[in-house]
């Protein structure tokens, strides 16, 4: 049923050239189509991983260039060229993504901006390319025997192409490594803490992105059969900029309508404008100017997700029997000696020691309480015991290795799984996903799998695995929705079931009961319990006193930054210091 409106959309496509409309129309959708192919990319990257890129239109000059340059210069057929200029596309993605994803905030767009006047006065100035003549002569694309010469019969090729695109970007979205791409805007730290590399996650956006901008030139210089550097340049950038924002975040079939409405609307205003203005020029590249500043202030999510709404609700994927196992990390961390060694553990904000010199561990089956007043520093340690924030001083050994930094990844490698005091879940995505995104590290699925969808079989058991822990802590039947939906105690619930898709031997749960009921609470401490039997090692850090003590071996109290006792719940409860400092105050 759901596939009805797509099928319906391709065959009205389909007839459009075998129709008697104006060539003018035809040279029309082609053109949406090839910009198509470019929002498509800034879609993922912009709309999705939260990359803004004004720089776009250079990737579909390296592109069209390539194929110009070796069918002109060096006699190869169209297609022989096809590889070379996704390649080159490709290749200049990577250092300029390798300089840009680094650079954050205002400084990323504005380093697109640089680069992409940069590129179109290379283009411009080098001699093999023909400077800004650019190059002619270039031949069309054959397919058997057939010469794709007219408007009518490139447009098959062109939207093959966008199908093809939108459909791989659809399964690469729709995939483990797509959760590390949408983590990218607001979730980067949780994604991180089970084991996604931001860095790469950003870049495999960024080459995709370029990529398909290149696929788009390569089928531009053959349909034009000339390529020079105008259409390569800024202005087109912000044009393709805007279809991705009309598009809207996320929405892959949104660059298509958003492509679709920009070169519309550029060809009436090309017509009107002018006439009342009483001059020429590109005064409609003001207003998408205006337009793209509108769209970001008042309709982040685009326009295509309005569409939508009107259009009946999807049912979500229905997680099918698994077969067979996903590898487990329990073995990671051997079993000797305690899971966490915490030695003279230091940070220090500028003047401000938040954690000092702090001495505990934890071992096999043993809950361990982490309390204190607030602001005592146990959620600074556990950033350093998960490796997010660097040590000032001593050092964390996990199941008595002693290796000094390691990464987030790295150290959630080793069975470490966390939740955070501010609850860090990806909105947007549903909670089955949420979760998905804590068994990350044990799927390998990479990119080109994804895209081809052959990643099914993992996938299965991924989001298998998720739908076990979500029945584990009891929110099974709200896997569906958004995660942003849920109550603030559902959603630390679904923190700890992201944590337990590790299959973690450590688990570090940072005010885990705030905010829960009466009944969630002694749910959760059951869970803990068990979990405890099943060998797992438990930090705890909460307020509640009455949850704490009833369920914990020992209880390290700290204040200050500094370790004042230690012992079980009796001897702390006792403990003069902790009476002053901590209960006293309660009390
Ligand atoms: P707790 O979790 O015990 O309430 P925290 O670990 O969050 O305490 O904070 C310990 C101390 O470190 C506080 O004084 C807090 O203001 C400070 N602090 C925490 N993170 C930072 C940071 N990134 N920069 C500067 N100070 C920080
Ligand atoms: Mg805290």
């Amino acid at each position: 049923m759901r596939r009805i409106p797509g099928l319906l959309a391709i065959a009205v496509l389909a007839a459009i050239p075998l129709l008697p409309v104006p060539p003018f129309w035809i040279t029309l959708i082609n053109n949406i189509g090839l910009a198509s192919l470019v929002a498509i990319g800034l879609v993922l990257l912009t709309g999705v991983g939260g990359l803004t890129s004004f720089g776009q239109a250079a990737f579909c000059g390296f592109g069209a260039y390539t194929t110009a340059v070796l069918t002109t210069a060096y006699g190869f057929s169209p297609w022989a060229t096809l590889p070379f200029s996704l390649l080159v596309g490709a290749a200049a993605a990577l250092p300029l993504g390798l300089i840009t994803v680094r650079l954050s905030g205002h400084y990323l767009p504005l380093g697109t901006i640089a680069w992409g006047i940069a590129l179109y006065y290379l283009f411009g100035q080098i001699e093999m390319l023909g400077r800004f003549d650019g190059i002619s002569g270039i031949p069309p694309i054959e397919l058997a025997g057939h010469r794709f010469i007219s408007g009518q019969s490139i447009f098959y090729l062109i939207w093959a192409f966008v199908i093809a695109t939108a459909l791989g970007a659809r399964n690469l979205l729709d995939s483990r490594v797509g959760r590390g791409i949408r983590a990218l805007r607001g979730g980067r730290r949780a994604a991180e803490a089970f084991g996604v590399d931001i860095v790469r996650a950003k870049l495999t956006v960024f080459i995709f992105a370029a990529v398909v901008a290149a696929l788009s030139g390569w089928l531009y210089a053959h349909m034009q059969r000339t390529v020079n550097p105008t259409p390569f340049g800024l202005n087109m950038g912000i044009e393709y900029l805007l279809m991705a924002v009309i598009g809207g975040a996320g929405h892959v079939w949104g660059a298509v309508f958003g492509a679709a409405i920009v070169l519309i609307l550029k060809e009436i205003l090309q017509r009107i404008l002018p006439g009342l203005l009483g001059a020429t020029g590109n005064f409609e590249m003001i207003l998408f100017g205006m337009l793209l500043v509108a769209m970001l202030q008042f309709a982040r999510e685009g326009l295509w997700p309005l569409l939508l709404r009107l259009a009946p609700t999807r049912s979500r994927v229905q997680v099918a029997a698994s077969q067979g196992a996903l590898p487990g990390r329990r073995d990671a961390v051997p079993a000797q000696g305690p899971l966490i060694r915490v030695e003279k553990v230091r940070k220090a904000f500028g003047g401000l020691v938040a954690v000092n010199d702090l001495s505990f561990d934890v071992k096999a089956g043993e809950i361990v309480g982490l309390i204190g007043p607030n602001g005592a520093g146990k959620s600074t340690t556990f950033d350093l015991i998960t490796g997010m924030l660097a040590l000032t001083g001593g050092r964390v050994a996990f199941g008595g290795r002693k290796e000094g930094r390691r990464s987030p990844g790295a150290i959630a490698r080793l069975g470490v799984a966390r939740t955070f005091q501010h609850a860090k879940i990806l909105p947007d995505m549903t909670v089955l996903e949420n979760v998905a995104l804590g068994a990350n590290l044990r799927g390998s699925a990479g990119v080109v799998r994804s895209l081809l969808r052959l990643d099914r079989k993992e996938e299965t058991l991924l989001l298998a695995e998720a739908e076990r822990q979500l029945e584990r802590v009891g929110l099974a039947e709200h896997r569906n929705r958004p995660a942003g939906d849920l109550a603030l105690g559902q959603i630390r619930i679904l923190e700890i079931a992201r944590a337990l898709a590790l299959d973690p031997t450590v688990l570090l749960l940072d005010e885990p009961a705030a905010g829960l009921r009466h009944g969630e609470k002694q749910a959760l401490s059951a869970l803990l319990s068990r979990l405890r039997s099943e060998g797992m090692a438990v930090l705890l850090v909460e307020h509640d006193m009455s949850f704490v003590m009833g369920l914990v071996n020992r209880v390290v109290v700290m204040d200050f930054g500094t370790l004042i006792a230690e012992g079980t719940p009796a001897e702390v409860r006792r403990h003069p210091a902790v009476i002053a400092a901590y209960l006293g105050g309660v009390a």
